[in-house]
């Protein structure tokens, strides 16, 4: 049983454990009623909130700090095949799983013997939580996934997440309610649990995996398209209206418009539209009709109400104002330059515009001065782009997912 390079705390450390497993074990066979022995706290905690932890000194003392913040009791082990041996007595014990070791903290490791990946690995009869603490996994994106891949249920360097997660794991099956549900996963099965204890469960142990379409739901016990998903959206606080439900957002409009600062490069003059029903001047443009792209918007709003064919050169800005929960406005305002200098502006008044005009910049506030302006745009395009005011790539606009523009280089 003594393995040379424990030490006499580490062994007492051990020893304990062992001691309480069986000590409660032994409580089980004198009939301490299963519901009855769930729901108790207090005296009990140091029993029921076992963690067995296998790291170096500086991140032990983080653990030691975080398990007496949260009342676990805490066992240090020296090595991969102590904690597995501390975590196989408890296993072994037949006490309902919430009397077993409930979570496992590990370091990654430097040594083949305290190694944390086969100790990830180890097939588990009861459920588990098991943490990585270091600050190499938690900041390396591929030790980080391999520690999942290997059955790590959280990865993290931060004292307070650990707290927040262990506070979770200590109120399994601590609720008064009707805990009949167990976890749908085959390997994990927590049993016990209300409700929210499964909703709060299901994703802090296995929000890494993948559960199979069509899986029954523990609570409602229809099957449903991706289990926790449903779970998530149908059960726990979003079920009774407390939380809102991804399922339960109203729809919601988004009214799209497109305006443009078109400038000719020949005078500097600006494009206005002399706007419908004695409304003042304004810039061209208007809402994107269903189904069409932004640009396009621009440049055949441009056309119907100036009666000129522009080329846009940039974006000057982009506008999103959610008006309520309903609807959400969003305007582009676009820069932009005449295709043709010597075009003509419209003339022939129609539902569109009354007609439009080329204007200096000083013509344009000295009509927004008189108060012949539908809005102040015109007059702030102008003063910003006259005093050097720059526009962002039409590359930043784009109909494409998931595309990234092209480099100088490369064009
Ligand atoms: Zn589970
Ligand atoms: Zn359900």
């Amino acid at each position: 049983m003594l393995i040379g390079t424990r030490t006499s705390s580490e062994e007492n450390a051990y020893r304990e454990l062992v001691k309480n497993t069986h000590a409660h074990a032994f409580l089980k066979a004198r009939q301490v009623p299963e519901m009855q022995c769930c729901t108790r706290s207090g005296s009990q905690n140091n029993l029921e909130r076992q963690i067995v932890c296998m790291a170096n000194d500086s991140t032990y003392a983080v653990v030691e700090e975080v398990a007496n913040q949260v009342g676990f009791h805490l066992t240090r082990v020296p090595s991969t095949a102590e904690a597995e041996r501390a975590l196989q007595i408890s296993e072994d014990a037949q006490t309902p799983h919430r009397q077993r070791v409930r979570v496992l903290i590990t370091a990654l490791g430097q040594r083949q013997e305290n190694s944390c990946f086969s100790l990830l690995a180890a097939p588990r009869k009861a459920p588990l939580f098991v943490c990585v603490y270091s600050h190499t996994a938690a900041s390396t994106a591929s030790i980080r996934l391999a520690c999942f891949d290997a059955g790590a249920n959280m990865v993290t360097a931060d004292p307070k997440s650990l707290q927040q997660a262990l506070s979770k794991v200590a109120r399994e099956g601590t609720s008064t309610g009707v805990r009949s549900y167990t976890c749908p996963h085959p390997s994990c099965r927590l049993g016990g649990l209300s409700e929210d204890e499964l909703w709060t469960h299901l994703p802090l142990y296995h929000s890494n995996l993948n559960f199979p379409r069509g899986m029954e739901c523990p609570v409602c016990r229809k099957c449903c398209g991706r289990v926790a998903v449903h779970l998530h959206n149908q059960h726990g606080p979003p079920g009774r209206g407390e939380m809102a439900s991804e399922n339960d957002y109203p729809p919601s409009a988004l009214h799209a418009f497109a305006l443009v600062v078109c400038r000719r490069r020949s005078d500097g003059k600006y494009l206005l539209v002399q706007e419908f029903a004695n409304s003042g001047f304004w810039l061209p443009g208007g809402r994107v009709d269903a189904g069409e792209n932004l640009a396009d918007a621009a440049v055949r709003e441009t056309l119907e109400e100036a009666g000129v064919a522009i080329r846009l050169t940039g974006v000057l800005r982009f506008e999103y104002r959610p008006l309520g929960v309903s609807d959400t406005r969003m305007r582009v305002i676009f820069l932009a330059e005449p295709l043709d200098d010597t075009q003509p502006a419209k003339s022939i008044p129609d539902y569109e515009s009354v007609g439009a005009s080329w204007v200096s910049a000083e013509e344009c506030l000295e009509i927004e001065a008189r108060d012949r302006v539908r809005g102040p745009e015109p007059g702030q395009w102008v003063r910003y782009l006259s005093s050097g005011g720059v526009a962002a790539p039409m590359t930043i606009l784009t109909a494409q997912e998931g595309s990234t523009p092209k480099c100088a280089n490369e064009q």
